[in-house]
């Protein structure tokens, strides 16, 4: 049995000091019922608890941490920048360094701003789509998340889902009035939408894939038709790559399925595991942001020194030419991604029992769903007991997954095909003990 004491003790602590003991929801284990394993350090693909339990990590800080954790060229520049000062609130070289990078693989971003999080690019983004059409509504996409700004925080999957909130008390109905929410891969019902009100949407807001209601790529040609709709009705198309840029392939969901949006929303990666994201988009939107433009967006520690070197030695590692004769970085990724969701594919058939495998790139997830998943409706109809019963057991066994259906999860380079087999191995144990479970 995994020992969990001092974990315990320390969320007891914590449950005193913070809201149910985290900085953030998902963290509490809740949906799991079991105690989250309270974390001392991590390197490359282990992290490691403060009872001293070690486990191969397939959350990667949910999505940052793709070329593993305590990366030695990430750690190093670290290191030297600390020495130069944590922050100035004043331009840098590496600011403009770190943008570069970012549109050389992000052509359709021609002018970009550093944020600090996710929750700030997607909020200033629908600022600017707003303020750029003169129109008020956005549409979104049920269980699509899109961080936790008012106007967004209606029908947002992942851990609103995971607690079963539908839409958060505090934010008002007027609010909530501008944002509508229409079913994920249905093209049907947001062709619907558009003819009917599309001269009043400001911007269609999209994860083109989807990430937060477990991993849910979209149906062939979905994607075109938001982009068609966009076009038509004179609304901009605002593609929220905060989790699968850089994973769906190098340049996110964009160059994986051949779509042009008006705004791209980064981040977690293209802050390395530093708190950085950023919106960017067409250089005639973006100049209407503040100081260029009227559209007011600030921030006190945006551009950080440190996040902007976390950033950019990790976009460094992953956009290197590979060496002769090797895939470049993000088609290793997707080789190992694809070997480990065989192999469950395999374990869970030898059980005998049913699940859905999902991959795009980097990220990826199952389903314990006899049907496939392609909205939020079909992730619900999941069996939860079913994945509780395996998540259990395969931290049991030293895996670390994320506490939800409702979350998707990563590889990173410093996966070993020793450790996958390994994973492979461990889930044979748990899709036995849920087909034990539903005897
Ligand atoms: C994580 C995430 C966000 C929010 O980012 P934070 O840094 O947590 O605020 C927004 N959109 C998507 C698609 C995400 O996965």
């Amino acid at each position: 049995m995994l020992n969990l004491e001092k974990s315990a003790a320390a969320f007891a602590e914590a449950k005193k000091l913070m809201p149910g003991g985290v900085n953030s929801p998902v963290r509490s284990y809740a949906s799991v019922d079991c105690n989250p394993p309270f974390i001392a350090r991590a390197e490359g693909d282990k992290i490691y608890d403060i009872d001293g339990n070690e486990y191969i990590d397939y959350v990667g800080s949910w999505g940052p941490m793709v070329v593993g954790h305590a990366h030695p060229q990430v750690v190093k520049a670290l290191q030297e920048a600390a020495t130069r000062g944590t922050s100035y609130g004043a331009p840098t070289c590496i600011e403009s360094e770190l943008a570069k990078l970012v549109m050389q693989v992000y052509p359709s971003i021609e002018v970009i701003r550093m944020v600090n999080s996710g929750t700030e690019a997607t909020m200033s983004a629908l600022r600017l789509a707003r303020g750029y059409t003169g129109r008020e509504k956005i549409v979104k996409f049920i269980g699509c998340y899109h961080g936790h700004s008012d106007s967004l925080l209606v029908n947002a999957g992942s851990g609103m889902a995971t607690f079963g909130v539908p839409s958060s008390p505090g934010v008002t109905k007027g609010t909530a009035q501008d944002t509508i929410s229409v079913p994920y891969n249905d093209a049907e019902a947001i062709t619907k939408v558009m003819d009917e009100i599309g001269d009043e949407i400001a911007a269609v807001i999209v994860e083109p894939v989807a990430g937060n209601m477990g991993c849910v790529p979209p149906k062939q040609g979905y994607l075109r038709t938001l982009r068609s709709l966009t076009e038509k009705h004179g609304a901009l198309l605002i593609f929220d790559e905060v989790m699968c840029g850089f994973r769906a392939s190098l340049g996110g969901a964009q160059a994986a399925y051949g779509i042009t949006p008006d705004i791209t929303c980064l981040g977690k990666i293209i802050g390395g595991g530093l708190p950085v994201a950023a919106y960017g988009g067409r250089r005639d939107i973006m100049q209407k942001v503040s100081p260029a433009g009227p559209v007011y967006q600030a921030g006190t520690l945006s551009g950080n020194p440190l996040a902007m070197t976390a950033g950019l030695e990790t976009l460094k590692i992953i956009t290197a030419e590979p060496e002769e004769g090797k895939a470049d970085y993000s088609r290793e990724l997707t080789l190992k991604t694809k070997k480990l969701l065989l192999g469950w594919q395999e374990k869970a058939k030898e059980a005998g029992v049913t699940i859905q495998a999902h991959q795009a790139g980097s990220m990826f997830g199952i389903f314990f769903n006899d049907n496939d998943v392609f909205d939020y409706e079909d992730s619900c109809a999941s069996d939860q007991e079913a994945f509780k019963v395996w998540f259990k057991a395969m931290l049991e066994q030293g895996i670390y997954l994320a506490p939800s259906q409702f979350e998707t999860l990563f590889m990173s380079g410093a996966h070993s095909d020793e450790d996958i087999d390994r994973t492979i191995e461990a889930s044979a144990a748990a899709f036995q003990a849920v087909a034990d479970s539903r005897k």
